[in-house]
């Protein structure tokens, strides 16, 4: 482990999860600080500012939201929530409320680090590169700049909001997106309730651009939470 590889602070009151990802974080050569409650993240969060941060919503001493705030008033490193099953809500507002993206419990080792490698690649972007011109994947291209779009360098028609909504993912490709704020970005703040737009809008997208629109390879969905570009 070298002093330049990623710190990442876990806050989680669970201790076999800690003891998991103890492991699992050490065998990918990230640095680990522990806090078993969110007064103690907060502090060690100050001492050592971490790059990323992973939180446990269901805290014994505070409000894993009340954590969040806290963290986000000052902290730009990503924020990656732990919630239980039944924290639906709590979820999504975290992710409304400046978190990167969750792990809903019981989850993969393997997820978990897929999820910190795509939230570290966001954050070590540069200001100026964040809008890399042309995003590929597998056999999706979109070139930002042209404003085109490729299925298997097939050239792929799409209208307006169709191109704005696949836009605004390819810019956070690989982030949890809520179907709140794909809303605001696409239609605007007064149509965050008009889930039924994004629903026809990304049946458009899959039915343009995935081999088959059922079963989607690039056009992911999070039950219940929103959408996200697949990126790797
Ligand atoms: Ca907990």
């Amino acid at each position: 482990m070298s002093p330049s590889s990623p710190l990442i602070l876990l806050v989680e009151d669970d201790l076999p999860i800690r003891r998991l990802l103890r492991t699992t974080l050490s065998d990918e050569d990230y640095r680990l600080v522990e806090a078993e409650t969110g007064q103690k993240g907060l502090r060690e969060a100050l001492q050592q500012p971490p790059d990323l941060v992973i939180l446990d919503l269901g805290l014994p001493d505070m409000d894993g939201q009340d954590v969040l705030r806290q963290l986000r008033d000052w902290l730009r490193a990503p924020i990656i929530v732990l919630s239980a099953r039944d924290q639906e809500r709590q979820k999504i507002s975290a992710l409304d409320g400046g978190a990167d993206d969750y792990l809903t419990k019981p989850f993969s080792t393997g997820e978990l680090l897929a999820r910190i490698r795509v939230a570290l690649r966001h954050a070590t972007r540069l200001p100026g590169d964040s809008e890399s011109s042309e995003f590929v994947c597998g056999g999706l291209k979109v070139d930002l700049a042209a404003r085109r779009v490729f299925v298997d360098e097939t050239p792929v028609k799409l209208t307006a909001l169709e191109y704005k909504l696949l836009a605004t993912l390819v810019r956070h490709a690989g982030k949890v997106l809520t179907h709140r704020f794909l809303l605001k970005e696409v239609w605007g703040p007064d149509q965050v309730q008009e889930l039924h737009y994004l629903r026809v809008f990304m049946a458009a997208l899959r039915r343009k651009i995935e081999a088959d629109p059922a079963q989607p390879r690039y056009l992911l969905t999070e039950q219940g939470v929103g959408y996200r570009l697949a990126d790797e």
